[in-house]
């Protein structure tokens, strides 16, 4: 929201709790090289969107019915990816994993109610949990082994303080790129007899070797829920397509929240067709990661310190002004992220050619030289 249109609300019945905030607001430009919202540079492959368009056009002839509203077959389907012996009572979907996380705060989440995040994480877990009323808490990040990492001793003291209802963990975090180890999220489960623990996991296809998930904690927890999302490592930000691992009894509780048949037909056919093919949607995995490691490699040379990342993206540091080389970027039709953190950036992994792109841009203004 620009301070023109927050001026122009003055006069509406707005919620006193939204007055003043800030709406979520990554630019959408049309420029060269498009690396500032996570998304795959990879289209979908076109024997999967052949497939995808297939499904769909099936059920375009019945869309005078409304969709399955429990989407029985896409839960299903979504515990046979996952894996870890879930089955599809423990699947819950929205459009978007934004969308889920919303359903989460809005069932455990909601007035006189907070939520614990650990900053800089997530941008949206602040803005969903005050969409919902829910009291929002900026827990520190600051690990004896780096300032971005997450210690479960601190965690667990954080959790047992605040006392909140709803904890929020991001792994590999967004935007710093680094993924918690498990003893962190058991840390934050035990540290509180009651609170939803959430475990953000949108990048998890990204992760290096040997990173575990959540997943494998769920079996005797209740209360812990894993988030994943369509959007990133299937190539289908468009989709909208986010869903989430918990107990059954955590999706019964969703239920009472949802809006009846907020999954379209599409949107189920189409993510039903591209889970049937994820192997082909997920081939681009191993070459966005490779650019990401090239990233993390090179900016050293550039005076620049990056963050080390299991995620699609890489934080870094050591900028004099982010501000200026953000616009700087931008002018040599590069677009990245001003994520709010003095002195750094985050930029995607793309393609090769968007990496050397981003690369050569950043050295042009640096003054440095990269690899080809
Ligand atoms: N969680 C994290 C950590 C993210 O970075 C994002 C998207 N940037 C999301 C959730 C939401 O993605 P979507 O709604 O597209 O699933």
């Amino acid at each position: 929201m620009t301070t023109q249109d927050a001026a122009a609300t003055d006069d509406l019945p707005l919620r006193d709790d939204l007055r003043g905030r800030t709406a979520y607001g990554a630019p959408q430009l049309d420029v060269p090289v498009r690396l500032n919202t996570n998304e795959s540079s990879y289209d979908v492959p076109e024997a999967v969107a052949l497939e995808i368009v297939q499904a769909v056009a099936h059920e375009v002839r019945h869309l005078n019915r409304y969709p399955d509203r429990e989407f029985t077959a896409l839960r299903a389907d979504l515990a046979a990816y996952l894996g870890h012996d879930l089955n599809a009572d423990q699947l819950w979907a929205g459009n978007g994993s934004n969308e889920v996380l919303q359903h989460l705060l809005q069932a455990f989440g909601g007035p006189g109610r907070r939520a614990l995040g650990f900053t800089p994480g997530y941008s949206m877990h602040p803005i969903i949990a005050t969409g919902a009323g829910t009291g929002w808490v900026d827990g520190r990040r600051g690990a004896p082994t780096g300032v971005f990492d997450l210690d479960a001793c601190d965690v667990a003291r954080q959790v047992h303080d605040v006392d909140p209802d709803v904890v929020f963990l991001c792994s590999p975090n967004n935007p710093t790129g680094t993924a918690l180890s498990l003893d962190v999220v058991e840390a934050a489960y035990e540290a509180t007899p009651r609170a939803v623990v959430v475990v953000d996991e949108a990048y998890a296809e990204f992760a290096r070797p040997g990173t575990p998930s959540a997943l494998s904690l769920l079996p005797g927890r209740r209360r812990l829920v894993v988030t994943r999302t369509m959007s990133k490592a299937f190539a289908l930000a468009g989709a909208r397509l986010g869903y989430l691992a918990a107990d059954p009894a955590v999706t019964d509780c969703l239920r009472l929240v949802r809006l009846p048949y907020h999954l379209s037909s599409l949107t189920q056919a189409a993510a039903r067709a591209a889970l049937r093919h994820a192997d082909a949607l997920l081939g681009s995995v191993d070459a966005i990661k490779a650019q990401r490691d090239r990233i993390v490699a090179e900016l050293p040379a550039l005076g620049l310190a990056p963050v080390p990342s299991d995620a699609n993206f890489v934080l870094f540091g050591g900028l004099d002004d982010q501000v200026a080389t953000w616009e700087g970027l931008l002018g040599l039709g590069v677009l990245v992220r001003d994520v709010g953190i003095d002195h750094h950036l985050r930029v995607t992994a793309g393609t090769p050619d968007e990496t050397t792109a981003f690369l050569r841009a950043l050295a042009r203004l640096t003054g440095g030289m990269v690899q080809q």
